[in-house]
């Protein structure tokens, strides 16, 4: 059972234990280079796997030696970035010892080089770092929210997660057909791409779509429900493999829920947007919002928190880059670059210090990127407090 480690208990059994017992239990030595290897092994499978999906989500072509040149040097550069966080992870919780005369610090323990290691962040291309610094905002919430909920102050149920999900999804969908005139559009990653504003010629349809609204509504349903399902189907094969007659036999309406959800949410979408434009006879941009809460109700069939604050945070980043356009956040300050870095530090140390209410993702990214060995600390803490309270 993973225990809360509070600032009290942490200075009372940590703060002058040698960093071997709690930093790096695999060496005495602080200068050891094997951990870094497996640093190294343990991004590369990371990231090979999250840069295939990507290409392959974004359906890329590689035509020229150059693409092929770009994407490698994409891969090499995730790489280096997920060894260099891990290993400074581990020396920044050495290195900081020393400089407080060999003692432990609470915050910088994990925290405050996790914080500054956040820079290497750095080494993404723009592109594909904004996208990262977003999931990580959003975990942050997501993090923040669940304390709450152990602290008692709040009670997280279906029903607040869908009404923030309508809210989110109608500012989110507004946002997005108010930018649809721009040349370049915030980058997002969100279920859908509403459709651009029209702007009617006489005689036309007033819809945003062309052809019939039955065909237009009916088409995106079913394609966003058989999204859904294979990746509902893609997921139960793994266990298939492993057992085929008990899968089959667990199937039932539950793993209809992705499916249901993200059909009923473009299907409910559409409908509105198509009767909005033939009720005023025109179309703009303010449709999306009641179309987007109405279809967030969607939601009940397969509410999740991460989820439902990814669509509030996404409306939130759009406007942001009206702000810094409209020139009232000044380019000078990177906002991004340091809510990233905040966020990196918050997170690492909610992994090891509050595991109850850290999003499982942190999880699994630590383990895999640093092949494991990030994680031996984090039990060998755990193992000395467990020695000293028992
Ligand atoms: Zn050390
Ligand atoms: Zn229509």
């Amino acid at each position: 059972m993973m225990a809360e480690i509070s600032k009290h208990l942490f200075d009372s059994i940590c703060r002058d234990l040698h960093c071997s017992q709690i930093v790096h239990p695999w060496t005495k030595s602080c200068f050891d280079v094997w951990p870094i290897l497996q640093f190294f092994i343990g991004s590369a499978k990371f990231y090979l796997v999250v840069h295939l999906v990507q290409n392959l989500l974004k359906g890329k072509k590689f035509k020229t030696r150059e693409d092929v040149r770009r994407a490698l040097e994409y891969y090499l550069r995730s790489t280096l970035l997920g060894a260099l966080v891990c290993s400074t992870s581990v020396s920044g919780a050495c290195f900081f010892r020393w400089l407080l005369g060999r003692r432990f610090n609470y915050y910088t323990y994990i925290f405050i080089p996790n914080m500054l290691n956040g820079l290497f962040i750095l080494l993404e291309p723009p592109s594909r770092r904004g996208l990262v610094v977003n999931l990580f905002c959003n975990m942050v919430v997501e993090y923040w929210l669940r304390s709450l909920e152990h602290a008692g102050w709040i009670r997280i149920t279906k029903l607040k997660m869908t009404l923030l999900f309508m809210l989110g999804s109608s500012l989110l969908f507004y946002l997005m057909r108010l930018e649809g005139e721009k040349t370049k559009r915030t980058p997002l990653l969100w279920l859908y791409t509403p459709e651009k504003v029209k702007h009617k010629e006489p005689g036309e349809t007033p819809c945003p779509h062309s052809g019939p609204c039955s065909k237009y509504i009916l088409k995106g349903t079913a394609t966003y429900f058989s999204a859904g399902l294979a990746f509902t189907v893609v997921n139960l094969l793994r266990p298939l493999l492993k057992s085929p007659l008990t899968t089959l036999s667990s199937l039932s309406g539950k793993h209809l829920k992705l499916a249901m959800f993200l059909g009923s949410y473009i299907g409910i979408y559409r409908l509105i947007i198509c009767w909005l434009c033939h009720k005023r006879g025109s179309d703009s941009a303010a449709h999306a919002l009641p179309a987007g809460a109405i279809a967030g109700l969607s939601f009940l069939f397969k509410p999740s928190l991460g989820v439902a604050i990814a669509a509030l945070s996404g409306a939130f980043k759009i406007f942001s880059t009206t702000l810094y356009e409209k020139k009232m956040i000044t380019e000078k300050v990177d906002l991004p670059l340091m809510l990233y870095c905040l966020s990196q530090g918050t997170l690492f140390h909610a992994r090891c210090m509050h595991p109850r209410a850290c999003p499982s993702y942190v999880f699994n990214l630590i383990k895999s990127v640093s092949n494991g060995y990030v994680d031996l600390t984090y039990a060998s803490i755990e193992e000395a407090i467990k020695r000293r309270v028992m």
